[in-house]
């Protein structure tokens, strides 16, 4: 996805009448889809405007940044899990027909829009076979496979794409005020995911959560058996962070495994632990490491179906050891 499409999209006047982004949580779809509404609706002529971003100071853009913007419609729902076809309808297909309030446009957010229903696709689709010349909407997606391909064919898809770890580490620390020690791990941790790093980076809990793993790594293969235990409560300790704690191993011996193949060292995810990695890639063999994996796996499968979880990490560590 490019911000030069969005800034050609306004400077020329032509946004298109449906865009879908996607990516997955946390990566700024919500964000970007509140620019690019901003700057389409704002006041200010366009070719006066830098890069077509909005001024923030017209009218039009001080109601779109309280929220209270009448031709900037964000589509809700009352089901958890769903938007139902009525909720479309109302909201958009029969709304498309009133002329906007105060704007050349009238623009439409639809946040999850995986969530709607075949029918309310269906509905929609309608609108989009023949949209008002006014109107662009907008379709927020986890993964646009969850959308009708013709709803897909008829919409500009502008992905967003995972950041640079550094560039992550740099704005945690700029914008954050966070130190290195809070922001490196969970950058890397996140993997391209801002919003992720954000959350993790601010969470007190990851860090001690991420140095107990480590202890863990460390000293496993020395482990006796009631140390094995002991380790595998402090774990299940960890509640509300499970799919965290399996998801830091899984990383680390995908690392260990990637570097033993001869992988390129600059490309391992806990570069900041490069030393550690490296002394684990010569400890355990090939074979070793594709076990712990498997059991990593094993480890996710049985945590969702609600195997304790002590026994789980007892199982786990006893197979990494
Ligand atoms: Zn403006």
């Amino acid at each position: 996805m490019s911000i030069k499409h969005i800034g050609d999209a306004v400077r020329t006047g032509r946004a298109a009448h449906a865009y879908i982004i996607d990516g997955e949580k946390g990566m700024g779809k919500k964000m970007l889809s509140a620019a690019f509404a901003k700057a389409l609706l704002c006041e200010k002529p366009a070719e006066e405007r830098e890069d077509g971003e909005p001024c923030g100071v017209c009218h039009s853009c001080i109601m779109a940044e309280s929220g209270n913007h009448p031709d900037l419609i964000y589509v809700t729902h009352e089901k958890q899990g769903s938007i139902s076809v009525d909720e479309i309808r109302i909201q958009v297909v029969n709304d498309v027909l009133i002329k906007p309030y105060s704007s050349a446009r009238k623009i439409y957010i639809i946040p999850d829009a995986c969530l709607m229903t075949a029918e309310a696709q269906n509905a929609l689709l309608k609108t989009l076979e023949e949209p008002p010349s006014y109107i662009t909407i907008f379709l927020l997606a986890d993964n646009r496979e969850m959308l009708l391909p013709t709803i897909v064919s008829r919409a500009v898809c502008l992905s967003m794409r995972a950041l640079k770890t550094e560039d992550i580490i740099s704005y945690l620390q700029r914008e954050k005020g966070l130190s290195p020690y809070e922001t490196e791990t969970a950058a890397y941790f996140a993997r391209g995911n801002l919003g992720k790093a954000m959350l993790l980076a601010e969470d007190e809990d990851f860090g001690e959560l991420f140095e107990e793993v480590m202890k863990v790594l460390s000293g496993v293969r020395e482990m006796t058996d009631v140390m094995i235990y002991e380790a595998a409560s402090a774990a299940a300790g960890f509640k509300e962070k499970k799919d965290e704690y399996l998801g830091i191993l899984m990383l680390w011996f995908r690392d260990v495994l990637y570097l033993k193949s001869g992988g390129d060292r600059e490309k391992v995810v806990f570069l900041n632990r490069l030393h550690e990695t490296e002394l684990s890639a010569e400890r355990y063999s090939y074979e070793q490491l594709g076990c712990i994996i498997e059991a990593i796996k094993t480890a996710g499968s049985r945590m969702k179906s609600n195997v304790n979880p002590e026994y789980t990490y007892e199982m786990l560590f006893t197979a990494m050891r």
